[in-house]
């Protein structure tokens, strides 16, 4: 980890991150057809560590801290960090999936919570609500603001239909490294925190649950699950802040274009 240190970024390294958070939007865009009952997590993670070495690139996740996947798999009361497993899922099931890829000198980081089959209608808000969390999130990273900013409009949101957000995870600043400052934490106070400036480059990452806000960790070390056993949602996108304004450098348009030809 590379600790707090905010590390500001040209224009030209802005590009270059551009590309390895597109490549993790192409890996969750192959992966959604095949989200379906009946296949195992542990499929996605193969299926998409072969995809991102076809693509030029390592997986961002396998290796960094000891993690053993390129995915992180987080099914239904799982919030975060879910290790893929061979355990199929089922119609019903949401599925959490956060993917890193490393190429050119620097990391991308995203994720996207998708349905199993037919999902219960509470469930669909849930995801629905987290989504927009994500981008009033997204909005409120720009300069003049501040990252607490960032993290009362997620807050906000969220305690508005009743949901939980998690304390103990945050975004972060990502680049050279998966972790940089500062901390963008899901929760916060307007005008609090460090300054918005251009070239801040952070992974923002609403992880939302539909009952408490309170999380406990598997006993896989790993795992981190909502304490009451009710759903959670986590969204990421990586941004830029240029021109005093947030560049979403990844992209959900190409899973859900993926999706909707499933749909037809
Ligand atoms: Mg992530
Ligand atoms: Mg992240």
């Amino acid at each position: 980890m590379s600790g707090n240190k905010i590390i500001y970024k040209t224009l030209e390294e802005i590009e270059l991150m551009r590309k390895s958070a597109l490549l993790v939007s192409k890996t969750l865009a192959m992966l959604a057809p095949e989200i379906k009952p009946g296949v195992s997590p542990l499929h996605l993670d193969k299926l998409a560590e072969a995809f991102i070495r076809d693509n030029g690139a390592e997986p961002g996740f396998l290796g960094l801290y000891g993690c053993p996947s390129t995915l992180l798999t987080s099914v239904n009361d799982q919030v975060v960090h879910g290790l893929p497993t061979e355990r199929p899922l089922e119609s019903g099931d949401i599925i959490s999936v956060d993917c890193g890829t490393f190429m050119n000198g620097f990391y991308g980081d995203h994720a996207y919570t998708f349905e199993v089959g037919e999902v219960a209608a509470a469930t669909k808000k849930l995801l629905e609500v987290t989504k927009e969390c994500l981008y009033l999130g997204i909005a409120a990273a720009k300069t003049g603001n501040r990252i607490g900013d960032i993290g009362f409009a997620i807050q906000d949101h969220a305690e508005k239909h009743g949901y939980g957000v998690v304390r103990e995870l945050v975004g972060h600043g990502l680049g050279r490294t998966m972790h940089e400052g500062p901390e963008v934490p899901n929760y916060g106070r307007r005008g609090r925190g460090k300054m918005i400036k251009n070239g801040l480059t952070i992974a923002i990452e609403p992880m939302i649950n539909m009952g408490t806000h309170r999380v406990r960790k598997h006993s896989d070390g790993w795992t981190i699950c909502t304490e009451d056993g009710q759903p959670s949602a986590h969204f990421e996108h990586d941004i830029a802040v240029i021109n005093g304004k947030p560049e979403i450098l990844s992209t959900f348009d190409y899973i859900e274009e993926a999706l909707a030809k499933q749909t037809v």
